[in-house]
């Protein structure tokens, strides 16, 4: 078993360390947290090891919060680290904790590209990330663009895409986030630069910030060069996409995440991009379409990948189709496709 230490007990880190877990390949050596707060406590009521660093220990004791270690000791027994650490920090924890102790490394798309050896989609560039020493997993946003672009460039040829995102203001559990009563934009955004990062596209975008808290709602208009595919050929296309679901009927993101809830999916987690088909326009070479990323989830997948790729224990069929069983995303997919029929 390979073993996987996580640095960073938050959205991200939660997530993955609970599919660490469930995977039949991967053993979870503990997660870090720093602060000994109800998510340090929870970890050691799901059985999880719980480190710190160095100088919070004293804090942990006084808590009466259990701790097998530090940063360092988890570091040093894991085989892989995945740092879940908010955006900015992994940089400093590169440098002073996996450089030294020459580790392998996931981490996340609020990192500057440049950490890593390779910017990670498992659909998009899973081989060009076998047996890199640090991998880094594209944000939400961009995962859920190169999970629908990819199949599509496979299969037509695309002259440019221009992306529209609105993007949630905070996480459900964030006590930050966007101003109540404003709507906050960014023209040239930095997610069509971070989809080249993977794919080889011409690609602008512009992303709004919206009070919102369940997901990312976001857009594409693709131009191709050619003739463009009909609305039966998009829906086929991703219809056989594991990590895309095509929702015909959904109407708002409230309803998705209250089927979510009634499905009874952990979280309120589904893990893939749902194209909303009732969206899509096409006229001449021109498509458009939206889609829903649910943020918290979408990239939880693809770090399972990400940890498989980098220590080349399994192919990238065989790790997707490994981890899509442990996820259960066909099934998640086939009770939301019935659903919104
Ligand atoms: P978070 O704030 O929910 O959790 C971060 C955790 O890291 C906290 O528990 C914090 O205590 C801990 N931490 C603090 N300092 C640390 C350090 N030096 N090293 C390691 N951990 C440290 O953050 P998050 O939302 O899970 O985001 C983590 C990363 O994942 C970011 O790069 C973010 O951009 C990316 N990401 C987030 C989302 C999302 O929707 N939340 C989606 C995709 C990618």
């Amino acid at each position: 078993m390979l073993k996987v230490g996580i640095n960073g007990y938050g959205t991200i880190g939660k997530r993955v360390a609970d599919f660490v877990v469930k995977h039949p390949k991967l053993e979870l050596v503990g997660v870090v947290k720093y602060t000994p707060d109800q998510d340090a406590r929870l970890a050691n009521v799901n059985g999880m090891n719980l480190f710190t660093s160095k100088e919070s220990l004293d804090n942990f004791k006084s808590k009466n919060i259990e701790v097998k270690g530090t940063v360092d000791d988890i570091v040093e027994a894991s085989d892989v680290i995945v740092d879940a650490s908010p955006d900015g920090k992994a940089i400093g924890n590169k440098q002073n904790i996996y450089i030294p102790k020459n580790k392998k490394v996931i981490f996340q798309g609020g990192e500057e590209a440049d950490i890593a050896d390779v910017s990670f989609n498992a659909r998009s560039n899973f081989n060009s990330a076998i047996g890199k020493q640090f991998i880094r997993v594209v944000s939400c946003n961009t995962t859920g663009y190169c999970r629908l672009i990819k199949p599509l460039m496979e299969n037509y040829k695309i002259k440019n895409i221009n992306a529209y995102l609105i993007r949630r203001g905070a996480d459900p559990a964030d006590t930050k986030g966007s101003a109540l009563n404003s709507v906050e934009w960014k023209a040239k955004s930095h997610h069509a630069d971070d989809v080249k990062t993977v794919i080889d596209v011409n690609m602008t975008s512009v992303a709004f910030k919206v009070p919102h808290t369940l997901s990312h709602i976001n857009s594409m208009s693709i131009k191709f060069d050619g003739i463009a595919p009909t609305k039966n050929e998009i829906l086929d296309l991703y219809r056989k996409e594991n990590r895309v679901g095509v929702l015909n009927s959904a109407k708002t993101s409230a309803e998705i995440i209250e089927v979510v809830r009634d499905l009874g999916l952990k979280r309120n987690d589904v893990y893939m991009t749902l194209l909303l088909a009732n969206t899509i326009q096409i006229d001449g070479n021109e498509v458009f379409f939206s889609f829903f990323v649910p943020q918290e989830s979408i990239v939880v997948p693809e770090n399972i990948d990400a940890i498989v790729a980098q220590t080349n224990l399994m192919s990238k069929e065989e790790s997707m189709k490994t981890t899509d069983n442990v996820f259960e995303l066909e099934k998640i997919k086939k009770n939301l496709e019935n659903i919104f029929a």
